[in-house]
């Protein structure tokens, strides 16, 4: 706090000269004066946990001050996991929020902390001391363990309180009397009151009266704060967890697992909502709220809020439909089997029957997924946001009477165009649970024209008793295949493909694809022993920055001349000697290296006349008058480039003997004519990489970190 109190001050200080510079450019301002309203306030946060409240109730019950903060800010409901991610029970709970990772990383699945990943995984105020130490931290709870464990020894302050009035009363305090930057405030009445008598009875929603009129207090605090003007304060009120009608938690149900995130602050819209929030994302939102930079080694589960990108799913939501075949989701608006724009569903290889919700792929939410049936791991998409894909050969098979047969499903994206780059970043939420024998993997397939068939990029284990051998985002660095001629393909679609008995289910979401910046332009190029040549004479030829062993056509253009061929060594360089034709006539021109993959990397090559007789010379030299050196029978010994284009003339069109020549030399158009001669590489070829090239048959995908 101390430390804190010194960047107070060092702040205001700057603001006080900024403010002086503002005025100086304008209307002096007096030393001292109001610190301008556009200065950057300082961020603060508050998240204030209830426990036990359901959000059900607690919208019906009279709890004014939380009404008021949805008003002004952000309301969003989602899902807890449960068992066997962890029972809906409160060590679980908070240890999400406080983390911004779900119980299969924290490893907190009951209140007894047996276990915890806290190390790997720390709550966020211990995140903000190692990240800005300056800054003042602060917990108190009325459950001990939320000052004793879930929040860590490096948090400035945690403090017990000895009920919810005390709590109330010492968050007061310190917001009030102190300069906190981060708090955390933990009330737990509201959980008593639902395990005396249940979420549905009249204590309950006095305890959530009452609970509300303690956060009114809080965050009038906040409000009342002497330099409040300057703060920026983000407050979130959040639950660990809600409560059965009749009182108790820890299992599956709906009221049991739903909670929510009620936010407000300057980065939020008053009275908006989302879909596609849960507590996870508390951290991280407060963390960005501080300007922390999240680290991708954290590898939180939770996006700071305005971070959540929403994907093409999502875009199903006003498409949901209601139940069908499934009775016990009837009132649960949540499932299509609508796909999204460019993307398809091959039930080409699905039998006829089944449940209608569940035939083939389909897109729903958490509550029409994880309530088709309590108990069978569905509860634990907790990486899933509103709408997602799912594929589930038990609960298409399970309405009566079950057909037994095979469930053959593929998901197919859209094209996703390709910009030149040798890999493609690619990701997914999964949710892959198998039961009884089922295969489920992803196929790259390419654009048609590529001529290359679909590659795998993930197969998953077929076998298993109820279990979710994957629950992550899965993240590959696909290296993509070339063609014969090492040409990459145009585009890419992934295929999720999963067929089963009566097994189990996989669920994705969030698919992205993503490339590398496209490479820079290709390092190919050639060069020549000389810039100009005399026609049947040799020049050599040299290169770098080829693909090992690439073959490649030497030509002398525009009208194409071959010159032979070269081949790159090991190290993508070349060295070949060519002779240029004698019947090439004089004149500017380009040689030319065609790569195996069609494209050209070329150079200016000035062609003079070929040695003549001393008579043609003479004429030549005669007629022209400035093209003496090209005269003379030795003329091959290369005059000037400049005076080459001269010798051409000459050679054209005053020698007997090399008329046949100059006549082919005005088919063969000059190139370059107006360039300068001399040494310039233009070599820079349209397409292809070099160094990897057509060493590659097939792609490969590297699963990646992150
Ligand atoms: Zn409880």
């Amino acid at each position: 706090m101390r430390k804190h109190a010194v960047a107070a001050s060092a702040a205001a200080v700057l603001l006080g000269i900024s403010g002086v510079c503002a005025g100086s450019a304008a209307n002096a301002t007096p030393t001292g004066a109001p610190v301008p309203t556009d200065a950057p306030r300082t961020p603060k946060t508050l998240v204030i946990g209830v426990d036990g409240a359901s959000f059900d109730v607690l919208e019906q019950a009279e709890t004014p001050s939380i009404h008021a903060l949805q008003q002004g800010g952000l309301t969003a409901t989602s899902n807890l996991p449960a068992s066997p991610m962890a029972p809906t029970v409160s060590g679980a709970g908070w240890s999400t929020i406080a983390t911004g990772v779900w119980p299969d990383k924290h490893r907190v699945t009951d209140n007894n902390f047996t276990n915890p990943n806290y190390a790997q995984f720390p709550d966020y105020l211990t995140r903000i001391e190692q990240a800005a130490p300056q800054r003042s931290t602060f917990v108190v709870g009325t459950w001990g363990p939320i000052s004793t464990t879930v929040f860590g020894s490096a948090v400035d302050e945690r403090v017990q309180g000895k009920n919810d009035a005390d709590t109330t009363a010492k968050a007061v305090e310190r917001l009030s009397t102190g300069n906190p930057d981060d708090v955390f405030v933990h009330l737990d009445e509201v959980d008593g009151a639902g395990h005396s008598t249940g979420s549905s009875s009249a204590a309950y929603r006095a305890a959530l009266k009452t609970a509300d009129q303690q956060i009114a207090k809080i965050v009038g605090a906040v409000e009342q704060r002497p330099d409040y003007a300057n703060e920026d304060w983000l407050i979130v009120v959040t639950a660990d967890h809600g409560h059965t009608p009749t009182g108790g938690h820890g299992g599956a149900s709906r009221l049991e697992r739903k909670t929510f995130v009620i936010a407000k602050g300057a980065e939020f819209a008053a009275g908006s909502t989302r879909d596609d929030v849960r507590i996870a994302d508390i951290a991280p939102t407060v963390l960005a709220h501080d300007g922390i930079a999240r680290k991708t080694d954290w590898e939180l589960d939770g996006e700071a809020v305005n971070d959540i990108v929403p994907d093409d799913f999502d875009a199903l939501r006003p498409k949901l439909r209601g139940a069908v075949d499934e009775k016990g989701l009837v009132g649960i608006t949540g499932w299509t089997n609508e796909a999204p724009e460019g993307w398809t569903v091959d039930n080409s290889k699905m039998p006829t029957g089944g449940s209608t919700e569940f035939r083939g792929w389909t897109f729903m939410t958490d509550d029409f997924f994880s309530n088709a049936e309590l108990g069978q791991h569905r509860e634990n998409n907790v990486r899933s946001r509103n709408v997602f894909a799912v594929a589930d050969s038990d609960e298409w098979d399970d309405v009566s009477p079950k057909s037994s047969r095979n469930f053959d499903s593929t998901l197919v994206t859209p094209e996703y165009p390709l910009n030149g780059a040798a890999t493609v970043d690619i990701s997914f939420v999964s949710d892959y649970a198998v039961d009884d024998p089922q295969g489920a993997g992803v196929r790259v397939s390419f654009d048609e024209a590529s001529g290359l068939q679909p590659q795998k990029l993930v197969d998953y284990p077929a076998n298993g008793t109820r279990a979710n051998p994957v629950n992550q985002v899965e993240h590959f660095s696909y290296e993509l295949p070339r063609d014969a001629k090492g040409r990459l393909p145009k585009s890419i679609r992934l295929n999720f493909s999963y067929s089963g008995i009566n097994s189990a289910f996989w669920a994705i979401d969030q698919v992205r694809v993503s490339q590398p910046d496209a490479p820079t332009p290709d390092p190919a190029a050639i060069a020549v022993s000389a810039p100009s040549v005399a026609a049947g004479s040799a020049v050599t030829v040299t290169g770098t920055g080829f693909a090992p062993g690439e073959q490649l056509a030497l030509e002398l253009h525009s009208t194409p001349v071959s010159l032979g061929t070269a081949t790159a060594d090991a190290s993508g360089t070349l060295s070949q000697r060519v002779t240029i034709p004698a019947s090439a006539p004089a004149g500017a021109h380009t040689l030319v290296a065609k790569r195996a993959d069609g494209s050209e990397v070329a150079i200016p090559l000035a062609i003079t006349a070929a040695p003549g007789t001393g008579a043609n010379g003479s004429t030549g030299s005669g007629a022209n008058g400035t093209a003496a050196g090209n005269g003379t029978a030795a003329g091959g010994s290369v005059g000037s480039g400049a005076n080459g284009a001269n010798g051409a003339t000459a050679a054209g069109a005053g020698t007997d003997a090399q008329g046949t020549a100059g006549a082919k030399g005005d088919g063969l158009a000059v190139t370059g004519a107006s360039d300068p001669a001399g040494i310039v590489i233009l070599g820079a070829a349209l397409l292809a990489l070099a160094g990897v090239g057509i060493a590659f048959g097939t792609g490969r995908a590297r699963r990646t970190a992150a």
